[in-house]
């Protein structure tokens, strides 16, 4: 199993040891833009030979809170640095933006968030950029997509709903040497703690930083860590479009992130017991989580995963009515969409993210009626064994 992300290096990892004013916490820098002594020190920023690398000029360009959570993000991930953004999509959007063009076609692995398969069928074509989608974790399939103008191959690991793992090193190896291809895994799901992809060879990873790395259900933030030269022109087109994240936000996700490895082994020892549970009760007819055995990739899970996790989706015998009842019967759980915080969220797909889908659209892309995702929150397992154990019995 590879090294992940530990304790201290959620504590440590990338940061100075003393900040501005001797502060512990990295200060919040709450402002827009910055001052010069006098015209040469723009001269000397702009020419490149100013002094201080990191000095600042304008807040949609970079800001010292926001840099801090960067440099933190890159240790974690293992990767040369890392750019902030002002939500998970404008981390997802702006990275695929910057690494492609008209002419060009990306490979996306289906089973992933609704809005980055919207944005890749449906913006990018509208600009002339062509996709294919291929079955989630088949990497034979990604193979025969590949065409000479392929610039990106995209999947999440583990993907959203089904919490599909797809084989790292296996796609990375399909990918090498084809000239100007690059892989991109979204890794929400997993976080450094559990996962991290560029130790397999992948191009760029990215975070809806809303989700664990935060970790409270109160910010909304996205990042892209990768190489030097990758990232940098992402932040160049972040400049352009100006979905920076607030310093504000940077400050709580940073703040998130000193927890995330207490909190991701706590989410995790709750989410695999739930699951086991929920996988021998006779209301339930299918559980989704990597670290069960009947889970499709849990072989290739335990190779490159150190934990699985806090999400759990289920499907209940019934169908639509039946997901409903036991959805609208927790009393602890909170219905509501997003994971990564301390509350325990519930979901059912079919309702929340795919409604104005008929039946038959959902079951096309593989959304079952009776599917529920259950985002484990910091709760002690007993308390939300016997919420969805009373919600079940309805
Ligand atoms: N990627 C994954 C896997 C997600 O689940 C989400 C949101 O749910 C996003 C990206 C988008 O993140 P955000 O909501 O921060 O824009």
């Amino acid at each position: 199993m590879k090294r992940t992300a530990t304790s201290t290096d959620s504590v440590h990892a990338g940061e100075p040891k003393d900040h501005a004013f001797h502060a512990i916490p990295e200060p919040i820098v709450q402002t827009s833009t910055y001052s010069f002594a006098d015209t040469k020190e723009i001269i000397d920023l702009t020419s490149g030979t100013h002094p201080s690398p990191d000095r600042e000029e304008y807040g949609r360009y970079g800001n010292p809170t926001c840099r801090a959570v960067e440099q933190r993000m890159a240790a974690l991930e293992g990767t040369d640095d890392a750019v902030l953004f002002s939500s998970g999509m404008a981390a997802v959007t702006t990275t695929i933006l910057a690494l492609v063009k008209q002419g060009q076609h990306v490979v996306l692995f289906q089973d992933c968030y609704r809005m980055t398969r919207e944005f890749v069928t449906g913006t990018l074509s509208n600009f002339g950029v062509a996709c294919t989608l291929v079955p989630s974790g088949d990497i034979e399939a990604m193979t025969s997509a590949l065409r000479p103008e392929t610039r990106l191959v995209v999947s999440e690991a583990p993907t959203n709903p089904y919490l599909r793992c797809v084989d790292l090193a296996a796609l990375t190896a399909a990918c090498k040497g084809r000239r100007g291809l690059k892989t991109m895994i979204d890794a929400t799901f997993a976080t450094p703690v559990s996962c991290r992809p560029a130790s397999f060879g992948v191009d760029l990873v990215v975070h809806s930083a809303t989700k664990y790395l935060a970790g409270h259900h109160d910010v909304l933030a996205g990042v892209t860590c990768g190489p030097a030269h990758l990232v940098s022109l992402i932040r160049d087109l972040r400049g352009v479009l100006g979905n920076v994240a607030d310093p504000h936000a940077a400050f709580l996700v940073g703040r998130g992130m000193k927890t995330l490895a207490l909190r991701m082994r706590q989410h995790g020892a709750t989410a695999h017991a739930l699951a086991n549970w929920l996988e021998a009760h006779p209301k339930v007819e299918r559980v989704y989580y990597p670290g069960l055995p009947t889970h499709p990739d849990h072989a290739v899970a335990m190779q490159q995963m150190n934990g699985f996790g806090g999400v759990v989706s289920f499907v209940v015998k019934g169908g639509l009515e039946a997901a409903k009842r036991v959805v609208d019967g927790c009393k602890m759980a909170r219905i509501g969409p997003s994971f990564g915080g301390p509350e325990t969220l519930i979901e059912q797909p079919a309702i929340m993210s795919f409604y104005e889908m008929s039946s038959e659209e959902r079951v096309a892309i593989g959304i079952d009626d009776g599917l529920i995702r259950l985002a484990v929150g910091l709760e002690e397992e007993v308390d939300l064994r016997a919420d969805l154990e009373a919600a079940l019995a309805l």
